[in-house]
């Protein structure tokens, strides 16, 4: 059983400007976006699920424990997708992974088989040794997706991962988003509507630091 619990989750940069606003939210396996305008919260609050913030105030628990109190629990678990992420464009995929896996820490005698079988899991394995300065934008992102998986881990956060993708590839990249979430809880932030009616099971909207709604999609996209 996997499950993330917010409880009254608040964080503020400053005093008195709370960036996340007494947040409350249970989430289990599944694709869950989230979806907010510029300065809503979201990146403030997946510094928080990803303890690279600690909450003002509040709690988060990662299978019933407190991330504040046990934050190794959930960093051994947690893959993490950035906005930015950018890749050695000399380097070949399979190259780029075994080096990523070097910098986690992985064991080395396990390094060649995990990035065989991140490879496969985001779809290019038979593109593996092809100088990554020759992907397209959307094999990059899975280079992303592969890198994030290398150890395994349960909680997916993904920030804006679908930005200047043509529509093929985007799809594709939802596809790949939903079929990862079948065992784990992927995080993903979004401006991009049709990237959450397409591959989100939940939605959780933020403004101005509060959520706003959370539920199905469709509710929330056939009302607007
Ligand atoms: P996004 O909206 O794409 O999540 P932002 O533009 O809000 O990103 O923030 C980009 C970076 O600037 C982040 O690292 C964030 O911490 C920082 N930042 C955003 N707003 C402020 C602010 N008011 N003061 C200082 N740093 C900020
Ligand atoms: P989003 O990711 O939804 O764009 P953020 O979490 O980046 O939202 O920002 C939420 C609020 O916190 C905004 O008012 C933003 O300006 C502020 N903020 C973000 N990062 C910082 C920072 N490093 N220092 C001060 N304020 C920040």
């Amino acid at each position: 059983m996997l499950e993330l619990s917010l409880e009254s989750v608040s964080y503020s940069y400053r005093r008195g400007h709370l960036a996340v606003s007494d947040v409350g939210l249970t989430l289990g396996t599944g694709v869950v976006g989230l979806l907010g305008p510029n300065g809503a919260g979201k990146s403030t609050l997946m510094r928080v699920l990803s303890t690279l913030a600690r909450a003002s105030t509040g709690r988060v628990l990662w299978c019933g424990e407190d991330i504040a109190r046990k934050p190794d629990a959930l960093r051994r678990e947690l893959g993490y997708l950035p906005q930015d992420f950018g890749v050695y464009e000399a380097l070949s995929a399979r190259e780029f992974l075994a080096f990523l896996a070097a910098v986690k820490g992985l064991p080395a005698r396990s390094v060649a088989g995990r990035v065989d079988a991140c490879l496969e899991m985001v779809g290019l394995h038979d593109v593996a040794d092809r100088r990554l300065g020759d992907y397209s934008g959307g094999m990059r992102q899975r280079v992303g997706i592969a890198q994030a998986l290398l150890n395994d881990p349960r909680l997916l956060i993904v920030d804006e991962p679908t930005v200047g993708l043509d529509p093929e590839e985007r799809a594709r990249f939802r596809h790949l988003l939903a079929e990862l979430a079948g065992q784990r809880l992927v995080i993903l932030s979004t401006h991009i509507v049709s990237d959450i009616e397409a591959s989100a099971g939940e939605l959780a909207v933020m403004a101005g630091g509060r959520l706003r709604y959370h539920g199905a999609p469709e509710t929330l996209i056939a009302a607007a």
